[in-house]
């Protein structure tokens, strides 16, 4: 099975979604990794999806990527006498370290690295940026703050600082424990919420020793601010347009995914668009026109997947959501606009053996007319330079390590496939034809470029090209 895409799907599960017989449509419809929200699964239900994901994995004989997305610090105000108040324009309201019920003058805080990060000045967010604050005084106890723009406020709701960096971890104790039941059940990817810094990346790096890939999140303006370092640290990011739409004005929000998805694209490292790319069709079966060119200018920006949320966790129509992301990228690569643009944003190879082979396999093979660039990689970064250049021809990756093949899911143009490592050269140059033939990406009398590093195994060690023909021994098998 293929796909006649380039950009991948990312699928996030819940009720809509969350048994092996949707997940197995799912993935039929074009679904390449499933996405495990831990602010709405426990560990049991997470242990649960991930065996319904393998086992859908196995009848199809392809390696599927699971991310499972922490919840991070979301933080909220205390409760009200009330359960409510209304805070006008104009009107001064205070956040304090006394969990006394609120009422409309003051409200509890539980937060004290809150109290410690602001400055007058500061805006305070409520409830999803329904209700504006601005920070007037401050003590160690006590924010005085200007309410902006009123409305009302109830218990518990959130609370987005988006001037603040506030000194605490990206990952609660939840997510600590969340992290630990992930790396348990072998997940691929690991989502980092509401990250500020590199630092955040480094922290969960220590945990996950190498046993899942880190995607980080950006959703706060902070890791905006600090993309380049936190691009050196982490393996992935997620555009995740919910938050940051909160924490900025709406309307920055395209221009930052444009600046991220080039950022990322240039330092090789995955990049996925998310959140409200097809909203409408949690309750209808077809899109509304902004959201199939939402969803094309993600592509078009060359965006490695694209993402559901609520579309396939809790909609009514999960796998016409699928089905829907699929057709818009097969027709949006299919132009020749496409192909154009990829091009005038190809990102000069680094001064590297890796990327020097990389760039020279995708010029080959266009000069030449090759049916596809296969790599050996055992831990994926060849996979990664290869499409990092963002080749017209295909690109399929042979790993030995099923981890390998799972993580490389989310990667551009990348078809994997798990198989034995290869003896010797000769061996390599064989089973790649084989492969690509099998798996429909070269005919016989065809070519392919081979792209490995030797001796094999050598992790980043790229370093041989090899020009095969698709012979008929291939065919015959
Ligand atoms: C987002 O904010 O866009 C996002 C993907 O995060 P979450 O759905 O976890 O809030």
């Amino acid at each position: 099975m293929r796909r006649l895409r380039r950009t991948k799907i990312v699928a996030t599960l819940g009720p809509a979604s969350g048994n092996a017989e949707t997940i197995a449509r799912l993935f039929q419809a074009g679904a390449d990794v499933f996405r495990i929200n831990m602010s709405h699964s426990s560990h049991d239900r997470m242990r649960e999806l991930v065996a319904a994901i393998r086992q859908v994995e196995k009848q199809n004989n392809r390696p599927i990527g699971i991310l499972v997305d922490l919840q991070g610090p979301k933080l909220r105000v205390g409760a009200f006498a009330g359960g409510s108040v209304m805070l006008d324009n104009g009107a001064v309201f205070a956040f304090d370290a006394d969990a006394t019920p609120g009422d409309a003058r003051r409200v509890h805080l539980p937060h004290p690295e809150i109290f410690a990060g602001i400055e007058p000045g500061h805006t305070l967010l409520l409830d999803d940026g329904k209700v504006r604050l601005v920070a007037t005084e401050k003590s160690a106890q006590r924010i005085v703050t200007r309410v902006e723009v009123g409305g009302k406020l109830s218990d518990r709701k959130g609370v987005s600082l988006p001037d603040t960096v506030i000194p605490f971890s990206a990952l609660t104790p939840k997510d600590r424990s969340d992290l630990d039941a992930a790396l348990d059940a072998s997940i691929d990817w690991v989502g980092l919420s509401f990250i500020q810094r590199p630092d955040d990346i480094a922290e969960a790096k220590k945990i996950t020793r190498g046993r899942a890939a880190v995607m980080a999140k950006i959703e706060k303006p902070q890791a905006v601010h600090r993309l380049d370092e936190i691009l050196d640290l982490t393996d992935a990011i997620m555009v995740a347009r919910g938050d940051l739409g909160v924490e900025l004005p709406l309307e920055k929000v395209p221009g930052i995914q444009k600046q991220l998805t080039r950022a990322a694209r240039r330092a090789g490292k995955p990049v996925v668009v998310a959140t409200q790319m097809l909203e409408s069709m949690i309750t209808s079966p077809v899109p509304t026109r902004a959201e199939v060119s939402d969803v094309a200018t993600a592509i078009f920006d060359g965006a490695d997947a694209v993402m559901l949320s609520a579309e396939s966790a809790a909609g009514q129509f999960p796998v016409e959501a699928v089905t829907t992301m699929n057709r818009i990228a097969e027709e949006v690569e299919s132009e020749d606009t496409y192909h154009t643009i990829m091009k005038a944003q190809h990102a000069e190879p680094e001064a590297t053996g890796a990327d020097a082979i990389a760039a020279a396999a995708r010029q080959i093979a266009e000069t030449i007319d090759l049916s596809a660039i296969v790599c050996w990689t055992s831990s994926g970064s060849t996979g990664l330079r290869v499409a990092r250049e963002r080749p017209q021809v295909s690109i399929v990756a042979i790993s030995p390590n099923v981890a390998t093949g799972r993580k490389l899911s989310v990667a551009w143009g990348i078809h994997c496939v798990v198989a034995e490592d290869a003896r010797d050269q000769d061996d390599m140059v064989e089973r790649a034809c084989r492969l690509a033939f099998k798996d429909g990406f070269a005919k016989a009398g065809r070519r392919i470029i081979i792209v490995a590093g030797l001796p094999l195994g050598t992790p980043g060690a790229t370093n041989m090209l090899r020009i095969a023909f698709v012979g008929a021994e291939a065919e015959r098998e």
